[in-house]
């Protein structure tokens, strides 16, 4: 992975190119998901993101919200229905799916959540939650 200058920018958006997000600094932490709702809106085994400060992300294009959870928003690209991004309102923090990114290898994740519905024949390389993190 190439080392980051704090004000460096990454960029990224949906498959059709709509939707496209820049985020300046360093992600707060990277995770990997394999609950339901991850599994099912990237329609893949896991999500993955790269956490920013929600100041740290600009965005442009239009996208649609549905709510995943109390907390949770859940937003996509209404032209190619790619995941766009996701939030918890009570966090101030946004979720920013790692395939999205137009440059692959930028970020690892660090632990992963929900292990209770991984696939199991995923290896196992780095710290597991059982659902969500404990802090
Ligand atoms: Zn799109
Ligand atoms: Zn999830």
């Amino acid at each position: 992975m190439k080392s980051l200058l704090t004000n460096e920018t990454v960029e990224g958006g949906c498959a059709c190119g709509a939707f496209r997000f820049r985020a300046t600094g360093q992600p707060i932490r990277i995770g990997m998901c394999h609950c339901m709702t991850c599994r099912r809106v990237h329609g893949a085994p896991f999500g993955a993101y790269a956490i920013f400060p929600r100041d740290a992300v600009e965005m442009s294009g239009r996208v649609q919200t549905w709510q995943s959870s109390e907390a949770g928003r859940r937003h996509f690209c209404p032209v190619c229905g790619s995941v766009a991004y996701m939030e918890f309102v009570t966090h101030g923090e946004i979720d920013l799916p790692l395939g999205a990114f137009d440059d692959t290898g930028r970020f690892e994740p660090q632990y992963e959540l929900w292990s209770k519905h991984r696939e199991p024949w995923l290896p196992h390389v780095r710290p597991e939650y059982e659902e969500e993190r404990t802090r």
